[in-house]
């Protein structure tokens, strides 16, 4: 059952129409579903249950505190990939010894302050990361438990949805250099090898990238196993999709069990670091139209969201579905539904059937992962305010943005 849905001719969340938000809190403006959020995850962390797992949500996809302190209070762990998200989680509740830490750029202070929380495991991505945590590690008269990130070079070509937007040069170690590099840090004095992982893009909608990728990996696992370096746990990374319009993914049920059946005899906690999966269909963005606009060629919907607040469009060319917050009645017109941002590529979706007026409240869907986490202030626009609806209650869990918070770090010459 969606959390947005049309009732008495207009969109709820849950049980809050939505345009009450839009009276009380002004748009543009991201509303999240809590049962959805919590039903999401507790289906997928169920999926896996009859596995020694541990789900890490990949706080990247959302890192608004509120979620955040709501997937903690669900058990769930995290993947961080900054120093900030590390602070974001300790601040909003996370348990430190549930927390991975991926990234490839991690820098000395970041690596200090996640030793410092006890973290439970460090994602390594090439080998001068692994000589400086080990050297910060004896710094700090700790041992950092470490897994590598590991390049499995699925072919791309048969599996195009990895191949989207993904560069794998960057990220993870490559996959010949694997076994040198675990027995380099075999031997460094305050590293402990406790894994191995990749991740290999976002968005899949197919299971097959996903077991050609840990077969890689597990074959890694098998003859570090046989050179006396034992792992515990193998870490699948992130990147399950969602339907934004017709897509397909595996469901959880699929995904778990094909995984696991990987695993076969090896004893080997299951690592996942799920973060579109769990909160992408869990949110949207409240829009209100400014203008009708009548070009030559095509009609436009000026709308008082923008790039800035939801980049995929602009970022990706990413479809996200549109909905008039008044149950549609048929009629209308195709539009290309734009921001006001000063660029051509301010857009957030084309070519739509819509039956609109000025005034009117839109709702783009499925912006509940990486929505809000990659908004911006361009144009010097403030980011947008946060709702969390849970049943009959509506929660700010962001305020809008002011100008004057904008500016307030800045300094004229004297
Ligand atoms: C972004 C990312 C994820 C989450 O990806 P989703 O597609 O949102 O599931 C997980 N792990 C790592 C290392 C990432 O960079």
């Amino acid at each position: 059952m969606s959390p947005f849905a049309y009732h008495d001719g207009e969109l709820h969340a849950e049980d809050v129409p939505v345009r009450r938000i839009a009276e009380r809190y002004g748009t543009p403006c991201y509303i999240y579903s809590r049962a959805a959020v919590e039903q999401t995850y507790r289906a997928f962390d169920a999926a896996f249950a009859g596995c020694d797992h541990m789900t890490c949500f990949a706080v990247k996809a959302n890192s608004t505190l509120a979620m955040l302190n709501l997937l903690a209070r669900l058990g769930s762990g995290f993947d961080i990939v900054s120093g900030g998200e590390l602070q974001r989680v300790l601040a909003a509740g996370g348990d430190p010894g549930r927390i991975v830490f991926s990234g490839v750029g991690k820098t000395a202070e970041e690596m200090r302050q996640a030793l410092a929380a006890g973290i439970f495991c460090f994602n390594i991505e090439s080998e001068p990361e692994l000589l400086r945590l080990d050297r910060i590690a004896a710094a700090a008269g700790v041992t950092a438990a470490i897994s590598l990130r590991v390049n499995p070079d699925v072919d791309p070509r048969t599996h195009p949805y990895i191949a989207t937007g993904l560069q794998q040069n960057k990220f993870g170690v490559a996959y010949a250099e694997a076994l040198r590099l675990y027995r380099r840090a075999r031997d460094m004095g305050h590293l402990a090898i406790a894994g191995i992982g990749c991740h290999i893009g976002s968005q899949l909608t197919e299971l097959d990238p996903f077991v050609a990728a840990l077969d890689r990996i597990l074959e890694l696992v098998d003859q570090l196993g046989s050179e006396g370096i034992a792992l515990t746990h193998v870490d699948v990374g992130g990147g399950l999709g969602i339907r934004y319009r017709d897509e397909s993914p595996p469901a959880f049920a699929e995904y778990a069990k094909s995984l696991t059946a990987r695993l076969g005899g090896r004893r080997l906690k299951l690592l996942l670091e799920p973060g579109r999966a769990l909160v992408g269909n869990a949110g949207i963005l409240l829009t209100r139209v400014e203008y009708l606009k009548q070009g030559t060629e095509r009609n436009f919907a000026v709308v008082d969201a923008a790039m800035n607040d939801l980049m995929r469009p602009a970022l990706y060319d990413a479809y996200h579905e549109i909905r008039t917050v008044a149950a549609p009645n048929g009629g209308g017109a195709t539009y290309e539904v734009v921001g006001p941002v000063c660029e051509s590529g301010d857009f957030l979706a084309h070519a739509r059937e819509l039956s609109l007026r000025e005034n009117d409240l839109l709702a783009i869907m499925s912006a509940g992962a990486y929505g809000m986490s990659m908004s911006s202030n361009y144009n010097s626009r403030p980011r947008a305010a946060e709702v969390m609806v849970d049943k009959k209650e509506a929660h700010l869990i962001r305020k809008r943005e002011t100008i004057g918070e904008l500016m307030v770090l800045e300094r004229v010459l004297p």
